[in-house]
């Protein structure tokens, strides 16, 4: 048994019996068992004989068996308690087995995180913080067993970020607690809708006017940075709206010119939803994008959220990793042949550019810079040129017909075969066959996918 120190002693205050004597006492088999019993009761405070005698019984037959090596005295007085004195409940009570180390630990000694009901001892929720507060990433911080909840759920992460806050001061030092503090504070703040990062120093602070006033200047470095379309502030961005000031940028601007709709491209990076970091890259061939700054990880074609298994609603039959894109995403259209784009944005009156620069300087290959992964030396696309397209590779090329399309938020229900409208009403759940519209099932319009599946916002 355990070594108690007299803080964990509080059940047995106001004792006139000095704490050694009464565990010598009580644990002490040969000293006669109502004196032991009585001890109890009254140094306890145990409510009855009848408990105070279970304490003895389990003192005597069951605390040297293996299950039970963390209880100490006191644990077992507080399961006597807690369960009425029933002493198959309390020794239940008293060898809860931990997750983690699989250990077993009286319930005093045994955390959960509120959330889900996995089991850890103190000691192993201790490290278990300890390496995800000084390590990883605040979306990490989910219960090491099942990995809930799925922090980049807003909604979760509301419930459970607070729970922590309760329970870590209990566990760790005050100097973790300041750093768990502070992560979690840079947390929400880069969640606010209203915060941004400078685009020229890296600093990120909220933008109180918003959307009222788009070039933003950094507290910092005093430099100004859009806070829509996120680029450096010129003055040619002034009374445009981000989209103009883009054609503006396509049609004027001198480096555009030489490099055409490669710098387009490469100008409009990924955003991360979460944290809001802005990454010039191009969406090349995998739309799965993994945020350096949070760890968040999306679709950089519609920006939904990627999971993993067992990550979220169980409705959802996907398996593995995955992203529930809807039909507008880049990762659908990209399957369209370039023709089929062009007529989605012809039908909506939207211009687009298919004349290569003029001052392109390899006119054959694409001249578009790509980063395989983040931190890996650029390299130019160099695929073939297509006829049509604009100086650019195809595959580049419709990643800007498709970033119109989404911009414009262009419906491509129109080019979708029958078999993609109908894998669009089944993904939703919309019966395929309505009884009021007999013929679906066969032929199914792209206005039943407009209205039964509207697009997102
Ligand atoms: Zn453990
Ligand atoms: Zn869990
Ligand atoms: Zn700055
Ligand atoms: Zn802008
Ligand atoms: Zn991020
Ligand atoms: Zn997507
Ligand atoms: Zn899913
Ligand atoms: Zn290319």
């Amino acid at each position: 048994m355990q070594a108690v120190s007299n803080d964990n002693y509080n059940s047995i205050s106001n004792s006139v019996v000095k704490y050694e004597d009464f565990q010598r006492v009580v644990k002490n088999q040969n000293i006669d068992a109502s004196r032991r019993i009585r001890m109890i009761l009254v140094e306890g405070k145990l409510q009855s004989w009848g408990r105070a005698a279970t304490v003895i019984k389990i003192l005597d037959n069951d605390l040297n068996k293996d299950d039970y090596p963390e209880c100490t005295l006191e644990d077992v007085i507080e399961a006597v308690r807690n369960c009425t004195g029933d002493k198959a409940a309390a020794l239940v009570y008293l060898s809860e087995e931990c997750m983690t180390c699989y250990s077993k630990f009286p319930k005093s000694k045994i955390r959960s995180l509120g959330t889900c009901t996995c089991k850890l001892c103190i000691g192993c929720m201790k490290s278990y913080f300890l390496i995800a507060i000084r390590e990883k990433f605040v979306r990490e911080w989910s219960c090491p067993i099942c990995n809930l909840p799925d922090l980049d759920d807003e909604k979760k992460s509301d419930g459970y970020l607070p729970f922590l806050t309760l329970l870590l001061p209990t566990l760790l030092e005050p100097d973790i607690i300041e750093l768990f503090l502070e992560r979690l504070k840079d947390w929400h703040l880069q969640r606010d809708p209203k915060f941004r990062w400078c685009e020229q120093c890296g600093n990120g602070f909220l933008w109180e006017a918003g959307e009222r006033n788009l070039a933003m200047t950094c507290p910092h470095c005093k430099k100004k940075t859009c806070f829509k379309c996120k680029k450096q502030w010129d003055a040619h961005h002034d009374g445009l709206t981000c989209e103009e000031y883009d054609q503006w940028r396509i049609d004027n601007d001198p480096d555009n010119q030489a490099h055409g709709l490669a710098r387009h491209l490469e100008a409009n990076g990924i955003d991360c939803p979460k944290c809001k970091r802005r990454y010039d890259k191009t969406k090349g061939g995998c739309i799965h994008f993994s945020c350096p700054e949070c760890r968040h990880e999306f679709c950089s074609g519609c920006f939904n959220q990627f999971y993993h298994n067992n990550k979220h609603s169980v409705h959802c039959k996907q398996n593995g990793l995955h992203c529930h894109h809807p039909r507008d995403c880049f990762y659908y259209l990209r399957d369209n042949n370039i023709d089929q784009l062009k007529r989605l944005l012809v039908d909506q009156n939207v211009t687009f550019n298919e004349i290569e620069p003029e001052h392109q300087e390899d006119k054959k290959h694409c001249p578009v810079m790509e980063q395989k992964d983040l931190g890996q030396k650029e390299e130019a696309c160099n695929k073939d040129v297509e006829v049509g397209c604009a100086g650019l590779c195809s595959n580049h090329y419709k990643e800007y017909l498709v970033g119109l399309i989404n911009k414009h938020k262009v419906d491509p229900a129109s080019i979708l075969t029958n078999a993609e409208l109908k894998i669009c009403l089944t993904r939703h759940d919309v019966p395929t066959k309505h009884t009021d519209r007999p013929t679906l099932l066969e032929t199914l319009s792209p206005w039943h996918v407009e209205a039964d599946v509207r697009l997102p916002k």
